[in-house]
Order: C-alpha cells, then sequence, then structure tokens
C-alpha cells in the first residue's frame, strides 16, 4: 500500500540521512556495541548537517519545522540498517527530550541549551525511573529541597538511556515529598554538578551500544534557574507530573514508529533468507507453512504502518491523545516482538548467531514493551479512559 504521508522533501531527507547512517553510523556499530556507549562525536556529526533539533527555531540553530514525520523517517533509516543500539541515543535526544526544552522552557533557559542541543554539543536524557519505582511515577523518592537559590538534590535513577553520555538530564524530583503526583518538578541537572556521580553504565540483553546507566544525587546543588517551567510562565514548582503527562504520548509514538520499523525489516530479512536458503530440496520460503507466516507478518506490519503514519499525521495537528499513543505502544512493540521472534525461527540456527541481523534484532527488541511505559501500563491507560 503506497504511504501517502511524505513530501518531497522528506524524501530528500531521507535520502541524505540514509548516506549518513550508511557512512557514520553502520561502520562504527559493531565497534559501539562492544564498547556499550556510542562515540560522542556520532552526536556533533549529526547536529552538523542538520539531523538534530529539527523542531527547534532556526534562530537557535534548530530546522524551524515542527514535524514529526522527519523524526519517522530517522527512526526507520536506524531500522532499516539494523543498528538500533547506536541510534537510539538520537531518537531519544530528538523525539523525547528535546519537546521538554521547547515547550518548558523560558527565553534565557532556550538560549542557554537549545542550541547545543541542535549542534549535538549538549547530549540530553530524561531521568524518571528510580531502583525501587518505574512504573509507579508518583512514588519516586528522589528530594529536591529548596535553599535559597537553588535546589538541593538526593537520591538515585537508574536504567538512564544516553546516561553516560548526557550533558542535561531532564530529571523528576519531588519539590514537595509529602505528597505523590502534586509534589514532583522537573529540573535540568546538567553534567559537572557538584554531588552528581554517574554509576555503572548497565549490561543489558541488547541494545548494547546505547548507554544506559544509574545516576546518583549526593546533595547536588542545582540552581532554581534550571526548573522547568508551568504553563503560562507559572514556575513549574509541582507541576512535574502534567509536564511527564503531556509529553508522554510523543515518546510512545516514538518507540512505537521504531517498532514498527524495525518489524518490517526483520521479515524483509527474513524473506530473502529464506528464499536462499534449501531444505529438502527446496527453498524455506517454499514449504506452505514459512509461506503463511510470512504473509500474515506481512499483512500485521502493513496493518501497523498504516495506524502509525496516522498518528504521526494527528500528532502533527496536536490531536494525538494519550490512548491513542497507549495503543501504537502497546500493539506496535508487541507485534514486534512476536515478529522477530517468529523471523528467528525461520531462519534456524543462523537466527540464534549474532551475525546475522535478525539475531540482534531479537535481542533488541526485547526492551519495547517495557520501557516508556509497560503494555500492562499501556492497558490500564487505555482502560481507564474506557470508564472500567
Ligand atoms: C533499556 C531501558 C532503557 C530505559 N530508559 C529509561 C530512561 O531513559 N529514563 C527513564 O526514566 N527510565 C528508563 N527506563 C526504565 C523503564 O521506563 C522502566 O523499566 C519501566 O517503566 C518499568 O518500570 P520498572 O522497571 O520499575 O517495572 P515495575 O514498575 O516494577 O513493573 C514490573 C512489572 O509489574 C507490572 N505492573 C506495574 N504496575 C502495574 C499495574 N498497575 N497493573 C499491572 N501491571 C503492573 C509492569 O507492567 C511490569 O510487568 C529504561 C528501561 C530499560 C530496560
Amino acid at each position: 500500500m503506497e504511504r501517502t504521508i511524505f513530501d518531497e522533501e522528506h524524501d530528500l531527507f531521507r535520502d541524505s540521512w540514509r548516506k549518513f547512517v550508511e557512512k557514520e553510523i553502520a561502520p562504527h556499530h559493531d565497534a559501539w556495541e562492544r564498547d556499550g556507549v556510542v562515540s560522542r562525536d556520532l552526536f556533533t556529526a549529526a547536529g552538523a548537517l542538520g539531523f538534530l533539533g529539527m523542531a527547534a527555531p532556526t534562530e537557535l540553530g534548530g530546522g524551524g519545522v515542527d514535524d514529526f514525520r522527519y523524526n519517522l523517517i530517522i527512526s526507520e533509516e536506524i531500522q532499516r540498517a539494523g543498528v538500533a543500539g547506536s541510534g537510539l541515543g538520537i531518537t531519544l535526544h530528538n523525539d523525547i527530550c528535546l519537546p521538554y526544552f521547547l515547550s518548558l522552557t523560558t527565553p534565557e533557559q532556550q538560549a542557554r541549551w537549545v542550541p547545543g542541543i541542535c549542534s549535538g554539543e549538549l547530549v540530553t536524557a530524561v531521568a524518571m525511573t528510580e531502583p525501587g519505582m518505574g512504573s509507579d511515577l508518583a512514588g519516586m523518592k528522589t528530594t529536591a529541597i529548596r535553599d535559597g537559590d537553588d535546589y538541593v538534590v538526593n537520591g538515585s535513577k537508574t536504567f538512564i538511556t544516553n546516561g553516560i553520555n548526557a550533558d542535561l538530564v531532564i530529571t523528576a524530583v519531588k519539590t514537595d515529598p509529602t505528597q505523590r503526583h502534586k509534589g514532583m518538578s522537573l529540573l535540568i541537572i546538567e553534567r559537572g554538578t557538584d554531588g552528581f556521580e554517574r554509576g555503572r553504565n548497565l549490561e543489558k540483553v541488547g541494545l548494547h551500544a546505547q548507554d544506559t546507566a544509574e545516576l546518583f544525587f549526593t546533595d547536588a546543588h542545582v540552581p532554581v534557574a534550571n526548573l522547568l517551567a508551568g504553563p503560562e510562565g507559572t514556575d513549574g514548582e509541582g507541576q512535574g507530573f502534567l509536564h511527564l503527562v503531556k509529553n508522554l504520548p510523543q515518546e510512545r509514538l516514538s518507540i512505537a514508529m521504531s517498532a514498527v520499523a524495525a518489524a518490517a525489516q526483520a521479515v524483509a530479512w527474513t524473506l530473502e533468507y529464506t528464499k536462499d536458503r534449501q531444505a529438502f530440496g527446496q527453498p524455506v520460503a517454499s514449504f506452505q507453512n514459512s509461506r503463511f507466516w510470512l504473509a500474515e507478518m506481512t499483512t500485521e506490519v502493513q496493518v501497523a504502518q498504516v495506524f502509525i503514519d496516522r498518528c504521526v499525521t494527528e500528532l502533527n495537528a496536536g490531536r494525538l491523545t494519550a490512548e491513542e499513543a497507549a495503543m501504537a505502544k502497546w500493539w506496535c512493540t508487541e507485534l514486534q516482538k512476536r515478529v522477530v521472534d517468529t523471523c528467528v525461527q525461520l531462519h534456524g540456527g543462523y537466527g540464534y548467531m549474532l551475525e546475522y541481523p535478525i539475531a540482534r534484532s531479537y535481542v533488541d527488541a526485547r526492551t519495547q514493551t517495557i520501557y516508556g511505559g509497560t503494555t500492562e501500563i499501556m492497558k490500564e491507560i487505555i482502560g481507564r479512559s474506557l470508564g472500567v
């Protein structure tokens, strides 16, 4: 089915981003997977060519085009090249972190941070999860207690994407620990702040090139000027949960987009492999069982693609709801998990060997139904909207 959401400028953007991925990411991917982190040069190289901060105003170094189709293209080409672990940091930076800096900041804060975010000199992360809390955000324990012109931050975060490379960490804190949702605020905590230390770069099942780290805060003094603002110039204290609720739909759509792109690529690799691989004197693809699997997966990916394209259109129009984003997130990531598992099966033993991209796709996929809100939490969001 022909996709109708892209214009000529999107096609040109795709061509240049595809070349960038082939030249600047793919040749380094194996090394970065071994290192457990991508080079920071990746961010500055991407920034120099306009692949960071597309939605930011041009006067702050951005592309001046708030159009999530560009983010979709970036995600699709990363999956197409089989470099999910190396690409996740860029999509997190563009799709998930940037909106906080554009919509919840004062002009002074924007002038301080957005140019560096667009050039890639300032790498971003968002830190919500703590060792004792993930899904139940309002139960977080990290505190930020006002002391003159500073907040004094104590606590820890874990599983933080870009955790090693990040210069600016959007950190969810309790400015009023006696409250749940209403006590939460968002502070930008900068690299080099006294009392802010990074812990381990965690060893994960997949996405090895992605640095996923622990962060520790011990009497870290963070200026009040680093608090993200509330709407209409209110100071933002106690508004952290509302900020997250506002931004999480875009985060979830970003993950859903990558899931469908990864599933589509897995089917493409499998089709190619099974047409070539012989068993009992015939191509593996020609067994009726293989044909049915390939037919089912192709159908489901196509159906998901139509939904994703529509969700991107809705997001661009400011209409994508939290429930729709939750639907996209849970359904597309569960689809990805099923598809890559079947694709491994169709590859036989080679599907379990990391030299085949399907094997890496399999381990990279597993976290997709967990981070950004688990499948169960997505269903809770949708269920609540049904009044049940
Ligand atoms: C690779 C990776 C990268 C990540 N990156 C980031 C990041 O950049 N920033 C960040 O803040 N976090 C990040 N996370 C954390 C991620 O968002 C959390 O792991 C996730 O939200 C789940 O929280 P949890 O691990 O504490 O699980 P828990 O909340 O302990 O959940 C455990 C299980 O209980 C289920 N459960 C919990 N509550 C309910 C309920 N009400 N009803 C039904 N079932 C429920 C869950 O669905 C899950 O199956 C990352 C995680 C991973 C694995």
